[in-house]
């Protein structure tokens, strides 16, 4: 196998993981999951596309990890990459130093949910393998490129410069990485303006503008934007004192039921599973049918919207479950945006396999690429880029000093 990158996504009771090289098909992945559980277990695929169940009775996060490295050890992985939702200020990835992980531990209350887990996760593996280089990918990064006019919210300044309350935006990894794949595939269009939709249990929208982000549907917290599996997207914010004055609701359980109980869960009072909402749908439910719809116009009005920080639009990217995999939802959103130049071919779109990257447009206007997301490949490149950098620096430094 080729040099290869451990690519790290600490949750709270489970962690992903996957062992990246130059070749796709040699990719080694698994979760470990129910952490601190009876049930606690490694699931996964190794090398040669075999599978792996592995019983890890009351692992924590260091011990799972270190049955992951034992396994993984013997293809010597050249450096770590931790994937981090929220970076904070931190524009790009970087070499985790105490420095990284303190500004990583700062950005806490603005990602409550997820930097704490990955912290737990940094620190098991800087003392599980305190030589090997690792860094930090952030969710954040890409859209640090947001003009202010994208990222300010229309509150006063001073929540701003001194609380940090701006958008930030999320799954920067994965609208970079499809982005930049609809660049390698279409040809001439290096310098242009792309739609990014990436539709899975979260899910966002993004605008770029020759490789860089101008701007996201996700905002402060990944809440925001459009309909999600269980998070509820834009809501009026008064929602919060309409439902403290009238329910007598708290802040937790406001909070919970936006993040948890709505989305697509909320509206259909059935499943946040996309699958299971378009077979009810089928079969007459009408709630599931209203769920879809709504998902789909509101995914239509972000794109519309963020379009806005585009000079031209020349093509858009379906990605993450749903986009990848339900030609319907793809049909049904492009139905929402008749005044756009988009041409959408249902024969392309209905016969493009699953799992592949595909053009489905009918060759008039923007183009519509189906583009399968790859968000460990990215970090590993990532952490390649730094990794080779910081060598580069050390054999510069060496050289200067002799
Ligand atoms: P995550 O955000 O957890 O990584 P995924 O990107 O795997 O999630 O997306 C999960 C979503 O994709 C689920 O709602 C699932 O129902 C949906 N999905 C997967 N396959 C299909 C399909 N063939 N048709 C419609 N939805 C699908």
């Amino acid at each position: 196998m080729s040099t290869s990158v451990l690519v790290i996504n600490c949750g709270s009771s489970s962690i992903k993981y996957a062992l990246v090289s130059d070749r796709r098909e040699d990719r080694i992945y698994g979760l470990a999951e129910n952490l601190g559980s009876a049930e606690a277990r490694i699931k996964g695929i190794t090398f040669g596309g075999q599978p792996l169940e592995l019983s890890i009775p009351y692992a924590d996060h260091e011990k799972a990890l270190e049955t992951v490295l034992n396994r993984l050890s013997q293809y010597r992985p050249q450096a770590i990459g931790h994937r981090v939702v929220h970076g904070g200020s931190l524009t790009k990835a970087e070499r985790l130093t105490p420095e990284i992980i303190d500004r990583i531990r700062a950005a806490t209350p603005l990602a409550p949910l997820h930097n704490p887990a990955h912290l737990i996760g940094i620190d098991a593996t800087m003392r599980l393998f305190p030589d090997l280089p690792q860094v930090a990918v952030f969710d954040t990064a890409f859209h640090q490129t947001m003009p202010a006019h994208a990222y300010r919210y229309a509150v006063p300044k001073f929540l701003y410069t001194e609380h940090n309350v701006r958008r930030y935006g999320f799954h920067g990894t994965s609208h970079a990485y499809v982005s930049n794949r609809a660049v390698q595939l279409s040809e001439h269009m290096e310098k242009g303006g792309w739609l990014s939709a990436h539709l899975g249990n979260g899910s966002s929208t993004c605008a770029i503008w020759n490789g860089q982000s101008v701007d996201t549907s996700m905002g402060l917290t990944p809440l925001e934007g459009i309909v999600m599996g269980t998070r509820s997207g834009d809501v009026d914010p008064s929602i919060h004192s309409f439902l403290a004055n009238n329910l007598g609701w708290g802040i937790e359980k406001i909070d919970k039921m936006l993040n948890s109980e709505s989305g697509l869960l909320g509206l259909s009072a059935l499943s946040n599973d996309m699958r299971t909402l378009i077979e009810a749908s089928e079969q007459g439910n009408e709630d599931a049918t209203l769920a879809i719809e709504v998902f789909c116009y509101r995914l239509a009005k972000s794109l519309a919207g963020i379009s806005c920080g585009l000079p031209r639009v020349d093509g858009l990217i379906f990605t993450g479950g749903i986009g990848e995999n339900s030609a319907y939802i793809r049909e049904k959103t492009m139905s929402y945006l008749p005044h756009f130049a988009f041409e959408l071919s249902k024969e392309k779109n209905n016969e493009l396999k699953r799992g592949t990257e595909g053009r489905i447009d009918g060759g008039t206007g923007p183009q519509i690429w189906v583009i399968p997301t790859d968000e460990e490949g990215r970090i590993a490149q990532e952490t390649r880029t730094v990794v080779d950098h910081l060598t580069a620096q050390d054999s510069t430094a060496a050289v200067a000093a002799v």
